[in-house]
């Protein structure tokens, strides 16, 4: 703590300096700062509904929220695209790309299946579909 030195007059009339507590001077430019939140390069972070903050890559656009799917993997949840009526197609994005799923039929097991459209592995078939509300963890109320 930093005291200024103040003239003031004593209790018998002579003028005299103390050094006034109280009057607080910040010397540290970091003394006033907020606690630095570490975020990795890349990334940004965002809180949920449900209080979690979680990191989240830059590369993923319109995030709103997080959804896991049947094998436990915790996905991202951004915007297919807008629908006519301007509400959001929300879809799950693929645990090992963050891109979207597509529908791929598989002529040798002859089936139809949900691939990552950037790696084209078998992914669950959330990813192929719309991601509904309460489906999913949505971003807290900003
Ligand atoms: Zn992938």
């Amino acid at each position: 703590m930093t005291t200024t030195p103040t003239q003031i007059l004593d209790k018998n009339g002579k003028q005299t300096t103390v050094h006034k507590k109280g009057d607080v001077v910040i010397t540290s430019p970091r003394a006033k700062r907020a606690p630095t939140v570490k975020i990795t390069p890349g990334e940004s972070e965002y809180e949920l509904i449900d209080g979690e903050v979680v990191s989240v890559p830059n590369s993923v656009t319109d995030f709103r929220g997080v959804t896991t799917n049947e094998y436990g993997d915790r996905c991202f949840v951004s915007v297919g695209w807008e629908n006519k009526d301007g509400s959001e197609y929300l879809i799950a994005l693929t645990p090992c790309c963050n891109a979207s799923g597509k529908g791929w039929y598989d002529d040798e097991a002859e089936m139809g299946l949900t691939v990552c459209r950037k790696c084209m592995n078998e992914v669950s078939d959330i990813h192929g579909d719309e991601v509904r509300p309460g489906a999913y963890t949505p971003l807290a109320a900003a």
